[in-house]
């Protein structure tokens, strides 16, 4: 392994990107929402060879098929980009791969890509400088509230929702959401309803949506929900309408979150320019990597806002980011049957994410995983 020293005295070079996509079960009940039904996830892991024998990993997720897609955009586009290039340069890498999307898409599957693409980037210097990722960032908390989300999914019966609220909650978990959006939102009202007088009124909870909503539904039914001391209100609706989601921020009390279906740094600018957001849930695998999920978070403290980044299957590079971040008060928590797909996984104890010590940013599949799961 070559040190700190010998990592300051010049970058080394990339020479070979691979790609490789798995499709991996989630190896619980099918988990349901009001946009997804969920039995498998898809990840693309990268991986970047350098001439130090250092190499970085990081990855992307999709929950349906298609992420395909983002593996050609690095094939074909960010890995000519980088090949031959110092891997220490991220900025000049970054900017020269974004480039190559120029007509093909900025957001999306491009940035998809371009986020696994900077993750592994940053491994590869968090390995030369022997040190995990928050610990480079410089941490202001040592441990990570978590709040769990892997209740509360939209077409469980009330009486299973209550009961997995009750065996979160018992497991030490102190906040919770649960998903809304059924056809009739009578409906969504009764279960939340059974969910407040279930759990009391000491733990937090939260709604979301999904962004099936329209502006008059979230206003009717964001407004009786307010009763039941809603924590926050969660794509309400199409993440595009920035302007809906003002009107709504300005006709509740209740808090609104958004953030993991927006993908740039100037789209959150937007979305808290026009106090459209109280709650930004940005997520460094939406956004372009660290960089700009810095940038977000950075935006949100001069706005007062605190930053709760949404997350599936992204744990270990939340919870590290979370512990440098003065405004990430908490990270979300979900599919724990898929911790053990990583290398060196995080856990989660008491409510808390452990933070990892394993020098990087924790982003590799286990070689079991790649070879059981492998797809293309
Ligand atoms: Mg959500």
């Amino acid at each position: 392994m070559p040190t700190l020293h010998a990592s300051l005295s010049g970058s080394p070079t990339i020479i070979r990107v691979e790609t490789v996509l798995v499709d991996v079960p989630l190896g619980q009940r099918t988990i349901t929402d009001s946009q997804s039904s969920v039995d498998s996830v898809e990840f693309l892991q990268v991986r970047i060879d350098t001439d130090a024998g250092v190499t970085g990993y990081g990855f992307n997720w999709n929950y349906s098929k298609g992420l395909k897609s983002a593996k050609v955009m690095i094939d074909e586009c960010y890995a000519p980009a980088v090949i031959g290039k110092p891997a220490l340069q991220r900025h000049a890498l970054m900017k020269a791969m974004h480039s190559t999307t120029h007509f093909i898409g900025r957001v999306g599957v491009a940035r998809v890509g371009l986020a696994a693409m900077n993750l592994a980037l940053w491994d590869i210097q968090l390995k030369l400088e022997e040190q995990p990722l928050w610990r480079h960032l410089g941490p202001c908390k040592t441990k990570v509230k978590a709040y769990n989300t892997d209740g509360g999914w939209l077409t469980w019966s009330t009486e299973e929702l209550i009961s997995d609220m009750h065996r979160i909650i018992d497991r030490g978990f102190d906040a919770v959401k649960m998903k809304l959006g059924r056809p009739d939102p009578r409906e969504d009202f009764e279960r939340v309803k059974a969910v407040r007088k279930a759990i009391g009124e000491s733990v937090r909870l939260m709604v979301d949506v999904n962004t099936v909503w329209d502006l008059k539904t979230a206003i009717v039914w964001g407004r009786r929900l307010e009763q039941f001391d809603i924590a926050w209100l969660e794509e309400p609706m199409h993440p595009f309408d920035v302007r809906a989601h003002a009107e709504l921020a300005k006709a509740l009390d209740v808090p609104i979150a958004v953030g993991e279906t927006i993908y740039t740094l100037h789209d959150f600018r937007d979305y808290i320019d026009q106090k459209a957001v109280d709650i930004v849930q940005a997520d460094v695998t939406k956004l372009s990597g660290i960089e700009e999920w810095l940038d977000v978070a950075a935006l949100g403290r001069a706005y007062g806002l605190s930053v709760i980044p949404h997350t599936n299957v992204q744990h270990n590079v939340h919870a590290q980011l979370a512990a440098a971040t003065e405004n990430t008060p908490m990270v979300e928590c979900c599919y724990e049957s898929l911790f053990d797909i990583w290398e060196n996984p995080i856990r989660v104890v008491d409510g808390h994410y452990t933070l990892p010590e394993v020098p990087g940013v924790g982003g590799k599949l286990t070689d079991a995983v790649l070879e059981k799961h492998r797809v293309a």
